[in-house]
């Protein structure tokens, strides 16, 4: 499939983000009205609640649209999704009979200021990248115990913080925390000197699951909503010190950032590929039925304030060992319920090659070998002032499936205790 064209021209250029094959949801507001609900095309964003207050979004079962989030149109299930996206290109393909009435309904990216696109019930991240935890395991046991006995058979993870996941281009606030230096007699607190991103897909869940109810792989998949692009922030130093025997807790629980727009999963579809080769056969409740990981080419860049920013390493999600919904079907395999609005990390996506790798613990080898930016500066993890920005798009024949970006610019510790 190629682009598919739309009466907004600036959908049709080959490096949209936002072509007409896309239609990614979002919450936007412009000036002082409040957040509501939109799609974007090309450089400008569908009014959906305009759309609604017209009647030229009249769907089965009527969601609505003039709401800070798109929680109640998940919720609907998959056949709305369908529904609501045909309706969407029928209104925005070229040629459109109700061009018209929609034209005026189309606002500026430019104006608009972008919001969570969700409420996110509950967040959970997992560590599902095999180069990503054999670089770390590395740095931190040898190679010889990389890859913890149970790596290859468990999609491991931990519950994180809903509660601090926030919308692209949110400043983000250094943590103060417990730290321990390995020759230390006490432990000390204070501001993160080792603060790192993890960069990371976010899949959105849209369907639900009844606690003591396990789902399916196949199911999992078809309560995913969307992805978006996801940045777990981390505190390397707070995270050392604190992470045995529960795993990660306060080290990542201060911010984590997620791209403005919900790409779907048909959007993505013809991009779907297989997990890498499994060196280990999986327990029969996490084989996949099918190609349930897609191929989206990821990078990040880094600024210092007032500088342009560096790529810094380019990876792409088909290095992910386990899939979103392998992950899903894990979580729900004890009886665990899943809602709508749940939030689930993949982990830290790194590829085979230095370069690859998406994690500054990683890029410099735990600080021992510091990045030369273009600006002539050099990094080992992230100071205050700089900007993080992970971008993300699946490539195809003369049109991309962008995410747009997802940014955060870092604000010194708070003095604490006052
Ligand atoms: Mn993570």
């Amino acid at each position: 499939m190629g682009l598919m064209k739309s009466w907004v021209t600036s959908a049709n250029r080959a490096d949209t983000p936002f072509p007409l094959n896309n239609l990614p949801y979002g919450v936007f507001s412009v000036g002082d009205d409040e957040p509501r609900c939109g799609v974007a095309i090309g450089n400008m964003i569908l009014d959906m609640a305009q759309c609604e207050e017209v009647g030229l979004i009249s769907l089965d079962t009527e969601p609505s649209f003039d709401l800070p989030f798109w929680n109640d149109v998940m919720e609907l299930g998959p056949e709305i999704w369908a529904q609501l996206r045909a309706r969407l290109m029928e209104l925005l393909a070229e040629g459109a009979a109700e061009r018209t009435a929609v034209e005026p309904l189309l606002i500026p990216q430019a104006q608009a200021e972008m919001h969570m696109p969700l409420l996110v019930g509950e967040f959970t991240d997992f560590y599902a990248g095999k180069h990503h935890a054999t670089n770390v395991g590395t740095m931190f046991r040898g190679p010889e115990n990389a890859l913890p006995p149970n790596w290859l058979h468990i999609p491991i993870g931990y519950n994180g913080r809903a509660s601090t996941v926030v919308v692209s281009g949110t400043e983000i606030t250094r943590p103060n925390g417990q730290t321990k230096a390995p020759d230390a007699d006490m432990p000390s607190f204070g501001p993160c000197k080792r603060l790192d991103i993890e960069l990371e897909m976010g899949a959105i869940i849209g369907g639900s699951s009844e606690m003591g109810h396990p789902v399916s792989v196949q199911q999992a998949d078809d309560m995913i909503f969307g992805y978006v692009l996801l940045n777990d922030w981390s505190a390397r130093d707070i995270q050392a010190w604190e992470y045995q025997p529960l795993g990660p807790f306060q080290a990542k629980a201060f911010a984590t950032s997620i791209s403005p727009w919900i790409v779907t999963k048909a959007a993505l579809e013809p991009f779907r590929t297989s997990t890498p080769p499994r060196e280990k056969e999986l327990l029969p409740y996490l084989q996949e039925p099918g190609p349930l990981l897609y191929d989206i080419d990821l990078h990040v860049t880094m600024a210092p304030a007032g500088k342009d920013g560096t790529t810094i390493a380019r990876t792409n999600y088909n290095q992910v060992y386990y899939s979103a919904a392998q992950q899903l079907a894990h979580h729900a395999s004890s009886g665990c319920a899943m809602n709508a609005g749940d939030l689930i990390g993949s982990g830290t996506i790194s590829g085979p090659e230095k370069s690859e790798r998406g994690s500054l613990l990683e890029l410099t080898w735990g600080g021992k070998e510091p990045l030369t930016l273009d600006s002539g500066e050099t990094r080992t993890f992230i100071e205050d002032g700089d900007t993080l920005t992970l971008h993300g798009a699946a490539k195809g024949d003369g049109y991309q499936i962008g995410f747009g970006s997802c940014t955060g610019t870092i604000r010194p510790a708070p003095k604490f205790p006052a």
